[in-house]
């Protein structure tokens, strides 16, 4: 890999959110009294999402995701693996699993609203954050030029109420990070959530997204009771009716412009300006 540190732009934030319905960090705000913190208000201009499996960025950030594409954003969806050992029928050949999580996932990105998604097709259950998955990420991260990155929180291993994290999950998340760390100048790291999206009005097609990964989800009805608690549970947190917590990494702010100093209306105008998402492609170095 190597090459121009500087085509990752100015500043990066990594925000680490849940990517599977049983990492409930965010459930530990179950509380219904509201508290003094507030809705996170900076909005990258571009974003990506990385994750390990087909649905794992709809059980995660998805409604995170359509507020800000609603609200101007341009996303993009990095796919790990194609989800090809997610199948409980033993006869189910791996390969047409894969193609049909794909093409699952694929409806679900035009749900969310995201500009793309790429499949990486690495191993579904042997995913390793190793040299080959970091080059193939910075590619993709080098390629789409985001502003912020959401990954699962590599550092969770055992869910405070109870379960284990996918280690494929662990792995994507390490990777991200790592990919992301050569541009690291001053990274500053929050040990937990510490910034809340407000995704009131996102809950539904977050839902919907979830819907689209049929061959996964076998009681549709239950997990959207689940969503729709968890969401709110977590919006209490700030006085939403929904929202989605993330463990925020500043990495290179730009006092001006990244996540600690840029306002909602700043963001806007960026998203605006000429070189936001129309600076899309910056090849490989
Ligand atoms: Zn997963």
């Amino acid at each position: 890999m190597g090459g121009d540190e500087r085509s990752l732009g100015a500043h990066h934030s990594l925000g680490i959110g849940e990517c599977n319905p049983d990492s409930r960090v965010n459930g530990n705000v179950a509380m219904n009294v509201p508290t003094n913190e507030t809705a996170h208000a900076w909005r990258p201009p571009r974003f990506m999402v990385i994750a390990a499996h087909p649905d794992d960025a709809d059980f995660g950030p998805a409604a995170t995701a359509a507020a800000w594409i609603d609200a101007g954003s341009v996303g993009w969806l990095v796919c790990c693996t194609s989800g090809d050992a997610g199948g409980e029928d033993p006869d189910l050949d791996p390969g047409e699993l894969g193609v049909l999580r794909e093409a699952e996932q694929q409806r679900a990105v035009s749900v969310v609203g995201y500009a793309g998604v790429t499949f990486l097709h690495q191993p579904d259950g042997a995913l390793e954050s190793d040299l080959a998955l970091r080059e193939l990420l910075v590619r993709e991260i080098r390629t789409f030029r985001p502003d912020a990155i959401l990954a699962t929180d590599p550092e969770v291993v055992f869910y405070r109420d109870g379960g284990v994290n996918h280690s494929d999950h662990r792995a994507a998340g390490m990777a991200a990070v790592d990919a992301v760390y050569p541009a690291a100048r001053n990274p500053m790291a929050f040990p937990d959530p510490n910034v809340w999206v407000d995704v009131s009005g996102t809950v539904e097609r977050k839902i919907e997204a979830l819907r689209a990964h049929a061959s996964q989800i076998h009681e549709p009805d239950k997990l959207e009771t689940r969503i729709r608690e968890w969401a709110g549970q977590t919006g209490a947190k700030i006085g939403a009716a929904g929202a989605e917590a993330f463990r925020l990494v500043i990495i290179e702010d730009d006092e001006d412009e990244g996540p600690t100093g840029m306002t909602a209306t700043d963001v806007a105008e960026a998203s605006d300006s000429p070189e936001a998402p129309g600076a899309a492609v910056a090849g490989d170095g």
